[in-house]
């Protein structure tokens, strides 16, 4: 078995082209890598810096298959796709009743920053708006601001695999700027749907949000998703496996910003984006896919991320909903792909 430590170089290290989907994963790079729509993110100067030219797709299978294509020891921040996690974090902290007392898990077709709560409860729709994932923060337990903050941070190694860091520029950024979120927190706390730590709240939010992750990582978060809650490399448990349902599913109605759905009609992949240009999908009981590339869509998300799940979905007939015989067998094509648990 892969030892923690060890994962990143055992996965940088995969360069053999040993299986027809690492070809696919190839042809499917190299058909969206010439595409220029789309806009880098720049509400922070810290996110305009990115190249819009950056592009990786990483697909882990429930086995602990890994194949990568293009830039995926790229690091960038996690953003929104954090809020899916910390959701089950706060899930496993206070049980589902009470989560769902302070968070809905109502998709709202409003934008992610929209200040709007529920007019009967006064809670926020859901845990993947920025009200909802503010709420969510809240929930997470911990002595001080540094044990909540370690806590999400162990969370995120034990789906990844490797530890990770806070970009800092970005953090300070967030938080100097982020204006409209401390808004929304006033308006929770003024509901009392949040506590008054707000400071706090809004720091390990703005800090969830400033997680450096790379597109590998992305695809062990949801491939650890898809088996059920463990990572299928390093075999560690992530979440309760009870809690894995929950996660998906409001993966699955609110993951893609206020084209969700759109998404599930097109894709049906439970599926989260974050404005840094990632999105990690999850075939439940299949595969995880992590993709980058930073050129947004109007709504927010990454415009080759879009196509290459769209791509995957049709060809290998991954929509959850399918029930026709997709094109092509995905075990077929994976058969003969590196099993890091082998070596
Ligand atoms: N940190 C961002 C915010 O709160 C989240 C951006 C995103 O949607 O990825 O505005």
């Amino acid at each position: 078995m892969a030892d923690l430590g060890d994962l990143q170089s055992l996965t940088s290290s995969i360069t053999a082209v040993t299986s027809p989907f690492r070809n696919y994963l190839n042809d499917l790079h190299a058909k969206y890598q010439s595409l220029n729509d789309g806009a880098v993110a720049d509400y922070i100067p810290e996110l305009a810096l990115a190249k819009p030219e950056w592009f990786g797709i990483c697909v882990v299978t429930a086995e602990g298959q890994v194949f990568e294509v293009g830039n995926c020891d790229q690091l960038f921040t996690i953003q929104s796709i954090s809020k899916a996690f910390v959701f089950g974090l706060a899930l496993e902290d206070h049980g589902r009743d009470y989560v769902n007392s302070k968070v809905s898990v109502e998709p709202t077709g409003e934008a992610f920053n929209a200040i709007v709560l529920d007019e009967v409860t006064n809670r926020p729709y859901n845990p993947m708006v920025n009200a909802g994932a503010i709420a969510t923060a809240d929930l997470i337990k911990g002595h001080s601001s540094t044990e909540r903050l370690k806590r999400v941070l162990a969370m995120f190694q034990r789906y990844t695999g490797r530890e990770h860091d806070i970009n800092v520029p970005v953090f300070l950024s967030e938080k100097a700027t982020g204006f409209r979120n401390r808004a929304m927190a006033y308006l929770m706390l003024n509901f009392g749907m949040i506590s008054d730590r707000i400071d706090e709240t809004l720091d390990l939010y703005f800090q969830q949000c400033s997680i450096m992750v790379n597109a590998r990582d992305l695809a062990m978060l949801s491939a650890t998703l898809a088996n059920g809650g463990v990572n299928p490399v390093t075999q560690e448990r992530a979440i309760d496996e009870h809690h894995v349902q929950d996660v998906i599913s409001v993966m699955l109605t609110c993951g893609m910003y206020d084209a969700s759905g759109e998404w599930c009609y097109r894709v049906g992949m439970p599926a989260k984006s974050g404005v840094g240009g990632g999105i990690t999908a999850v075939v439940p009981g299949q595969l995880g896919i992590g993709t980058f590339s930073p050129p947004l869509d109007a709504k927010g998300n990454s415009y080759r991320g879009i196509k290459v799940c769209e791509d995957l979905a049709k060809d290998f007939g991954l929509h959850v909903f399918n029930a026709a015989k997709p094109e092509r067998d995905i075990n077929e094509w994976i058969a003969g792909g590196n099993d890091l648990n082998d070596w």
